[in-house]
């Protein structure tokens, strides 16, 4: 199973050489294994996402689609995502009812003519499928996902388990625990991963100061993958103003409050992705 970031900021495009080596585009996860692909929010991120795929022919297979929520940052990218414009695509979509609207209504809307020249749904070639999260396992091309509702200010962000033959990730973006404590649900989405990705907006001292928020800092992030045992954390969701050098400090801040057998990286877009097997 491989990880790729294509995107790893939270609130808006980071633009400006201070932000490129982390990578400025907004919340987009790639997991694949073998020829099989799982695409995970579709911030800014899934604008150079969909370019690949097209160019590698990947609308002649199922695309699916996981939202952890409709925040602007993991949707700013979709009316841009190239497969959703192919006549040969068919794309699953997985989202939640945040605010208490199906996935689909809110897509709709987030393309209507205030917003987009697209106006509605029904303009895009693609074939589309929705469906409303719920905590029920569920198996897309033999992964097998687990989503469960995490705190996020005044709604629900889904995190996402997503096991493989060869690895399982946990995704948990845009959460802030009350009181910093990680709920009972964040762990056991994280537990014995390989890799969990991990909100860390913030740093311990600026957290303080935006506890509504509805985010995490690294702080948080390290607390849920040492109880859940897991191997390896990603920093994601760096703030649209957090410089390189400043993700730098945080990871190793990180590394170095994080136990035995727990590796610490920064999310980085456009690498060449974190292999889970066989390293
Ligand atoms: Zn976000
Ligand atoms: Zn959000």
């Amino acid at each position: 199973m491989k990880v790729r970031f294509w995107g790893v900021r939270g609130s808006f495009v980071a633009a400006g050489g201070e932000f490129a080596r982390y990578g400025g585009n907004t919340a987009c996860v790639e997991v694949t294994e073998d020829d099989r692909r799982l695409v995970i929010d579709l911030g800014t991120g899934a604008i150079a996402l969909g370019r690949a795929l097209l160019a590698a022919g990947a609308e002649k297979r199922p695309l699916t689609v996981l939202l952890s929520h409709t925040h602007v940052d993991h949707i700013q990218g979709f009316p841009f995502f190239a497969p959703a414009f192919h006549p040969k695509s068919r794309i699953s979509v997985y989202g939640p009812r945040g605010a208490g609207k199906k996935i689909d209504v809110v897509l709709d809307e987030s393309l209507n003519p205030d917003y987009s020249p697209l106006y509605s749904l029904k303009n895009l070639s693609a074939k589309f499928e929705f469906h409303n999260l719920g905590e029920e396992p569920f198996s897309i091309q033999d992964f097998h996902v687990t989503a469960a509702p995490l705190p996020h200010g005044r709604i629900d962000s889904w995190g996402f388990r997503i096991a493989g033959n060869g690895g399982t990730v946990a995704y948990m973006c845009d959460v802030g625990y009350v009181d910093g404590i990680p709920t009972p649900g964040a762990i056991d989405l994280a537990r014995e991963a390989d890799l969990v990705i991990h909100d860390t907006t913030f740093g311990p001292e600026d957290w303080r100061s935006h506890q509504r928020w509805g985010h995490a800092s690294w702080e948080h992030a390290l607390a849920v993958a040492e109880r859940a045992g897991a191997r390896r954390l990603a920093l994601f969701h760096h703030a649209p103003d957090r410089t390189d050098e400043e993700v730098d400090r945080f990871v190793a801040l990180a590394r170095a409050a994080a136990p035995r057998g727990l590796s610490v990286i920064g999310a980085m877009e456009g690498d060449d992705g974190v292999q889970l097997l066989g390293e």
